[in-house]
């Protein structure tokens, strides 16, 4: 699941940017209103975090830009006495309010609630025969024998499971597992790839990843394999 995250003092972004990427989520930075709009206009976020004091422009005003008429949640940081902001904010649509100073693990909290929500699919655990994954802690088992994955790799398996049975797109994957500040070679996506693969061989998964020449990967559902 990626993650825009606008707001404009550096120190708390680095440390929100952390939080959500230890929790399993890919985060790009906007630090203005214009950088915020530039990238929403371009890259499929399943979240957005907004401060809404910003340099170039009212984060009330970038709101309903961001929500994309509901297709994007957002959550609000707000400063504990700007209450009448936080109001408006509520009439203008966000899905959650976080009050600064930010409590990291509370901010995480509220980003897997919202991205539970009725309508979405972020089930809590996705499974797919031997394989589970817990999308809540980011932990994947094969036969309830936890297997040890990194960050990427998790994301890749999300992807791949919540499409089983259909070929995921290298496009789709690679826009998914990394944001915009990840420095990434052009074979970094394959190597993600492999990596889950021998994983998950390694411990006994009888589901293989298939991979789709041209097109992408794949893991075959209960009904196909
Ligand atoms: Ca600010």
């Amino acid at each position: 699941m990626r993650v825009l995250l606008v707001e404009d003092h550096r120190p708390l972004a680095e440390a929100v940017g952390d939080a959500l990427r230890r929790a399993g989520l890919t985060v790009d930075h906007a630090s203005t209103a214009r950088e915020a709009r530039d990238m929403a206009a371009v890259a499929p976020y399943t979240l957005a975090i907004l401060d809404l004091g910003l340099p170039d422009d009212d984060g009330l005003t970038l709101l309903p830009t961001l929500r994309d008429g509901g297709r994007l949640p957002v959550i609000v940081l707000t400063a504990r006495d700007q209450l009448s902001d936080r109001l408006a904010g509520l009439d203008g649509g966000a899905d959650d309010y976080v009050v600064k100073p930010v409590e990291m693990p509370e901010l995480v909290a509220r980003c897997r609630a919202v991205l539970r929500r009725p309508g979405d699919r972020s089930a809590t655990t996705l499974r797919l025969g031997a394989l589970a994954l817990d999308t809540a802690s980011r932990s994947v088992s094969v036969d309830d024998v936890p297997v040890a994955l990194g960050r990427r790799e998790v994301t890749v398996l999300e992807h791949l499971m919540r499409a089983a049975g259909r070929v995921v797109s290298r496009r789709a994957l690679d826009e998914a597992v990394y944001g915009f500040e990840d420095d990434v070679g052009p074979n970094a996506l394959e190597a993600a790839v492999s990596r889950l693969r021998r994983a998950l061989e390694a411990a006994g998964c009888p589901i293989p990843i298939v991979t789709v020449r041209g097109l992408g990967w794949m893991l075959p559902s209960d009904e196909t394999r």
